[in-house]
């Protein structure tokens, strides 16, 4: 397949957009909401795992931790082994505890707007200050996890599986009042039709307009 134009790529977003509402009406952040705190934590334990685990392990975490002046205080040892079905454990319980301390001592417990600030915790990278800004604020940002950035290859919409610049490309043809719902629609295609390996490209509703159907 060729490159699209911008033009044509803004026309392609359009379709899709409508497509995916249709096929996805109720698409949303499948991570628990309870406080923006427990968000950002659930954010922070989300890389390279499911949302279903990471809502069950932190009913766990905090039922134990209820605030995080009580995750601050605890044993970082028996947060590694709550958090261990998330993977990654030890490195995840020393964001976990970062954050803590950053919400605790220097953000008079609050979560920051702020890309950038939220950038300072250890384990939070764009894509999670990203979901973290779209969910607490409804600051406008994409989300480009995994499930995002292969299936907006496959369509056509970006041309790089790199996510920073996947985002800058979707960020062009799909206006602001789109990104945060985006993701949510993106991972569920992903999920339902556009999975890493043998995509359903026979039942999925973007057949028509996906640019790498089949391949
Ligand atoms: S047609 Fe196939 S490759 Fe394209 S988005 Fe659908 S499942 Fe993915």
């Amino acid at each position: 397949m060729g490159k699209l134009s911008l033009a044509k790529k803004k026309l392609l977003a359009n379709e899709v957009w409508d497509e995916l509402n249709i096929e996805f009406p109720d698409s949303a952040c499948s991570l628990e909401k309870d406080s923006p705190e427990r968000l950002a934590v659930r954010g922070i334990l989300s890389a390279q795992c499911t949302d279903i685990t990471v809502n069950k392990v932190c009913r766990v975490l905090f039922d134990k931790y209820p605030s995080m002046e009580d995750v601050l205080k605890a044993d970082i040892s028996d947060i590694e082994s709550i958090i261990k079905p998330c993977g990654l454990h030890k490195a995840k319980a020393a964001s976990v505890m970062d954050f803590a301390r950053l919400y605790e001592e220097e953000w008079g417990r609050e979560v920051p707007e702020s890309r950038e600030e939220l950038m300072r915790c250890r384990g939070v990278g764009r894509k999670i200050a990203n979901l973290i800004m779209g969910e607490i604020y409804e600051i406008p940002a994409v989300v480009v996890d995994t499930h995002c950035k292969r299936v907006m290859y496959r369509i056509g919409l970006t041309e790089s599986t790199d996510p920073l610049k996947a985002e800058a490309d979707l960020c062009k043809v799909f206006s602001e009042d789109k990104w945060i719902r985006l993701g949510h629609l993106a991972v569920d295609l992903g999920r339902r039709y556009c999975k890493s390996q043998r995509p359903d490209c026979k039942a999925c509703p973007l057949a028509s307009s996906c640019q790498r159907r089949g391949l």
